[in-house]
């Protein structure tokens, strides 16, 4: 199995990119954002513990993330692999995700950062926000927030796996097509 995290901060084009590498590489894509909106959306208990949370631009608590995550997981017996968006956000998460695929004597093959500026994602989000319909990217204070919590609290994530040598940065400025290329060679060295 190959499975790899794309990585970086709120609007740099992991969710993009993420669905064009799954269906070059033939892997499954799990975003939990995604995931939880769809909870909310079907008005879940699931997607009520997330709502409040994601609202504010803090993060959805690591028990009841890493739970939705394992039965994602486990729902996909058939897959040659995952990309993971999104998750992990805590080195709590990221441990938990090692020991889960340890059990399947799977591992991480490698985590992708996609470089972003700061004042690029804030204008990204905004303008994301005209279309999306997330009240978490209408709002510039919770979106300054949102960067906030990456710094703090997921930007250790990738010092977790650079400490193991699995961590790799890419450019996440150019169009579509420019950043697809530079992970698609990316994606070509780190899958066995
Ligand atoms: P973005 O990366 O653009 O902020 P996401 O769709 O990945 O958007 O996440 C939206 C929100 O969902 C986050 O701000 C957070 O509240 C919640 N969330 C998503 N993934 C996680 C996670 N792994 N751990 C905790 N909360 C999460």
């Amino acid at each position: 199995m190959n499975n790899v995290i794309l990585f970086g901060p709120p609007g740099s084009g992991k969710g993009t990119q993420a669905v064009k590498l799954a269906e070059a590489f033939g892997l499954v894509h799990i975003s939990t954002g995604d995931l939880f909106r769809h909870e909310m959306k079907n008005n879940t208990p699931l997607g009520q513990k997330a709502k409040d949370y994601m609202e504010k631009g803090q993060l959805v608590p690591d028990e009841v993330t890493i739970g939705m995550l394992n039965n994602k997981v486990e729902a996909h017996p058939e897959a040659k692999g995952f990309i993971f968006d999104g998750f992990p956000r805590t080195v709590a998460q990221a441990e938990a995700l090692d020991q889960m695929l340890a059990q399947k004597g799977q591992k991480i093959n490698a985590l992708i950062a996609l470089d972003v500026p700061d004042e690029e994602i804030v204008n990204r989000i905004l303008l994301r926000g005209k279309t999306s319909g997330r009240p978490d990217d209408n709002d510039e204070s919770i979106i300054r927030n949102r960067i906030e919590v990456y710094k703090s609290q997921t930007q250790p994530v990738y010092d977790y796996y650079d400490d193991q040598c699995r961590a790799h940065t890419v450019l996440g400025l150019g169009s579509i097509d420019e950043i697809f290329g530079r992970l698609n060679t990316l994606f070509e060295e780190v899958l066995a």
